[in-house]
């Protein structure tokens, strides 16, 4: 598996409904990955609650920060998916 997600590392939400809801938002992690009830979680600025670093995926720099861009499908670096509808 990749690894542990780090306090600082920037993700987005994918493959579940809050991926839905935060398209596109680049998430910050507050925390560094802990497990709990058998999951591996992290805490993420401004978010209620931990979450499930399996639908958690770390973007590249680029992603980190710029404005992800609904015209554009993939990320041409880390080639992480924006979901265009
Ligand atoms: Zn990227």
């Amino acid at each position: 598996m990749s690894e542990p997600l780090k306090k600082g590392d920037k993700v987005v939400m994918h493959t579940c409904r809050e991926a839905e809801k935060y398209r596109d938002k680049v998430w910050t992690v507050r925390t560094d990955e802990s497990e709990m009830c058998g999951s591996k979680v992290v805490w993420l600025e401004g978010f209620r609650g931990c979450f499930a670093t399996e639908f958690l995926r770390k973007v590249c720099h680029v992603c980190e920060n710029e404005e992800l861009k609904h015209d554009q499908q993939y990320c041409q670096i880390c080639g992480h998916k924006l979901e265009a509808n």
